[in-house]
């Protein structure tokens, strides 16, 4: 969207809802809460300045962490709603986002296809969605434990500290997915209440084997929670006709609809602003285990209110409204849509990793199952401490370049795992970094020969 026809967007929401506050009458603003334009016009001014101190997350260029603003439609229906500052806490909080986050969590619940009915809400991000999940998870199996594969996002030792719960880490194979038999024999020993299995591991955007997992539940008492809140919307291109998703891959993201629970991030690859992320449940009695008798808040409905089914207490209706929104033009479809920008992010990293095997210059740590890229640079002596600071140190080079900058991540991965790769691996040290590259932005796909390009230059 040109900047002129997203300002002229702006301004019409601005008015949109100054027409709707006028239907109620004019009143005198509180002489207290004018400020002087000049001052508003000086610190502005400052505050821009101040915001220059970033990272270039919307170009190209800048490949490293999970990061990229919003979509347009996004910001654009947040202001519009943040106007009116609606809490979806409860139906009277905000009945307008109230209702849309309805729709909206209905809409996610069928990208993964979960039967209907299903129970979820949005929450502020995916740790809080996590937390719900296992809070849940205890509620059904009190004092049981929660595995997870050692390349879980780190919430999830976290949330089950936080809930005094038990926790057994299972080891990854080569290729960073959880080992199921590895898994199968802890589960033999008993105190497994919960499986969480990730779609779209935070450092290598890597699916469990959500399938084999499923298997395993058949045959033994446990729940199933995916974290999806990366990779959750890869899901709409697991059920599409396409050819951009193949094997193991559909078959695991297809898993989903059956587990017991998923979270996932709008706020990561749903084009949200931060502050948007949600769980649902398979099962809606699960909802009996939010119950609490808050006096203050319900009067207008007989129905569950968001509150009720939701740990935290305010929430901002405008993310459920930016969400609606942006989902009205950028539906969750495989083919158009959100589904034709994540084709371009996966196509993206593929692109580069054939860059990387073609060259001499660089090795792939893994095959990109979704958009993250993991490589690092050839080395002479192939040890661990050598791969290291040549990664190290082109990530630094290559992001302070004043002309032409490329911004990267590294990622820590351990000499057991390079061993696996690198033919007479020196293991002189227990981990080695590497360099790791989110390739979330569609744009991606036509500006990774120069990132490549560049990268050769520099390394
Ligand atoms: C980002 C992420 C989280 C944490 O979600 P937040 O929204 O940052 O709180 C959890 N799990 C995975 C797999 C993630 O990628």
């Amino acid at each position: 969207m040109k900047s002129a026809e997203f300002k002229s967007y702006l301004s019409r929401a601005v008015d949109l809802i100054g027409e709707w506050e006028g239907s109620y009458g004019d009143f005198r603003r509180h002489p207290s809460l004018e400020i002087e334009p000049a001052e508003l016009s000086a610190a502005l001014g400052e505050y821009a300045t101040r915001l220059k101190d970033n990272y270039p997350f919307f170009h190209p260029r800048y490949a490293g962490q999970m990061l990229k603003p919003p979509h347009p439609a996004a910001v654009i229906g947040y202001l519009a709603a943040m106007l009116i500052n609606p809490n979806n806490h409860a139906l009277d909080g905000g009945p307008a986002t109230g209702q849309m986050e309805k729709e909206v969590v209905s809409d996610l619940s069928k990208m993964f296809h979960i039967p209907d009915p299903s129970l979820g809400h949005l929450t502020s991000s995916g740790t809080i969605a996590n937390l719900e999940a296992l809070w849940v998870a205890r509620s059904i199996h009190p004092y049981k434990a929660v595995a997870f594969s050692e390349d879980a996002h780190y919430t999830h030792s976290r949330m089950s500290e936080v809930l005094g719960l038990p926790t057994v880490q299972i080891p990854t194979d080569e290729f960073g997915r959880l080992r199921v038999d590895i898994l199968e024999e802890k589960i033999k020993e008993g105190n497994i209440g919960t499986v969480v299995a990730t779609a779209g591991t935070t450092g290598l955007g890597v699916v469990d084997p959500i399938s084999d997992i499923l298997a395993l539940r058949s045959r033994y008492d446990f729940r199933v929670h995916i974290d999806a809140a990366y990779g959750g919307f890869f899901s709409l291109l697991a059920w599409g006709n396409n050819e951009i998703m193949t094997g193991d891959t559909v078959r695991h993201l297809r898993g989903i609809g059956a587990c017991d629970s998923v979270a996932v991030d709008p706020h990561k690859h749903g084009l949200q602003p931060y502050g948007c992320g949600c769980i649902i449940f398979r099962d809606p009695e699960v909802g009996k285990f939010y119950r609490h008798d808050s006096p203050y808040t319900y009067f207008t409905s007989e129905e569950l209110h968001l509150g009720e089914i939701s740990l935290e207490c305010s929430r901002a209706g405008a993310a459920a409204g930016a969400l609606w929104l942006t989902l009205k033009l950028l539906p969750l479809e495989a083919e158009s849509g959100l589904g034709a920008i994540l084709s371009a992010t996966i196509r993206a990293a593929r692109k580069w990793s054939a860059l990387i095997e073609a060259s001499e210059a660089f090795k792939l740590y893994i095959h990109p199952e979704l958009d993250i890229l993991t490589f690092y640079p050839a080395a002479e002596h192939n040890s661990a401490s050598e791969i290291d600071r040549k990664s190290q140190g082109l990530f630094r080079q290559a992001m302070e370049s004043v002309d032409d900058p490329v911004f990267l991540s590294v990622l820590r991965v351990s000499s057991r795992n390079m061993e696996w790769r690198v033919p007479n691996f020196i293991s002189d040290q227990a981990q080695v970094r590497i360099l790791r590259s989110v390739l979330m932005k569609p744009e991606h796909e036509d500006y990774v020969p120069h990132l490549h390009g560049r990268l050769l230059e520099l390394v």
